[in-house]
């Protein structure tokens, strides 16, 4: 199986799966890059995943399965036109034609329905987690955000993340300002900074680099709390409350 990433818009990745002569495509928010690669590739679609309802991850499904009557798998919580499998937590999405199954996450937070698809080595998570940083507080709590994070972290180091923004630079920026004397966060940014000049994704990336240098995985780090203690201007009570402060900050960094 191999995943490749379709670029959209100005810093969307649409993933495509493949294996033989077919193709799944996570979260299209524009046909027409997916449209171009199966044909110049010769391969057939044979199911879509979405991962949530915003424009610029279902944006293509319509003109997709005008193009082929595949299911599409998505969020049983969210209205999305075209939906044929609603999904939610513990469910398994399963395409025979590429021999693929994946598990089904509930993340909410980024919007009220997000979901993941988990097979191993890969996790596709949208909008939630990305390098470095997580997506912004659109219909969920911090609360609800900060537990679809630590759902993720939990799952092996070995993880790859391919998640639907090439975000990592002014998220690693955010990360060296929480985190001035983190070497992993220097690092990495000297290593994104490298991959980016050659003009290719950071993405996929390690779940175990992400303990090391996404702040938001990181609010239970005394270097981290004092920081969003500092930012607060008093005493945060759990990491939950260090994470709220982390986002707010985050937004207007
Ligand atoms: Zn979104």
């Amino acid at each position: 199986m191999q995943i490749i990433p379709l670029p959209a818009f100005r810093d969307n990745y649409i993933w495509l799966l493949r294996a033989g002569s077919h193709a799944v495509v996570v979260d299209p928010g524009d046909a027409a890059p997916v449209l171009r690669y199966l044909a110049d590739e010769g391969l057939s679609l044979a199911a879509i995943l979405i991962t949530h309802h915003h424009p610029d991850h279902v944006g293509g499904v319509m003109a997709l399965l005008e193009h082929a009557a595949v299911p599409v798998y998505g969020p049983a919580l969210e209205t999305i036109p075209d939906l044929t499998h609603p999904v939610g937590e513990g469910d398994e999405v399963s395409v025979p034609a590429l021999g693929l199954r994946l598990r089904v996450l509930d993340i909410p937070g980024h919007t009220a329905g997000h979901v993941g698809y988990y097979a191993a080595p890969a996790l596709f998570c949208g909008d939630t987690l990305f390098a470095a940083g997580c997506g912004r507080l659109f219909e969920g709590t911090p609360a609800q955000m900060f537990a679809s994070l630590q759902k993720l972290a939990a799952l092996p180091g070995e993880t790859q993340v391919y998640c639907t923004h090439e975000y990592t630079l002014s998220n690693l920026a955010f990360a060296a300002a929480v985190e001035p004397g983190n070497p992993a966060i220097a690092e990495r940014i000297a290593r994104c900074e490298a991959i980016r000049a050659g003009q290719q994704p950071t993405v996929p990336f390690p779940l175990a680099g992400e303990l090391l240098t996404n702040p938001f995985l990181r609010a239970h780090e005394p270097a981290v709390v004092r920081q969003a203690e500092a930012r607060a201007a008093g005493a945060l009570a759990s990491p939950v409350e260090v994470f709220a402060v982390l986002r707010e900050w985050k937004n207007s960094f």
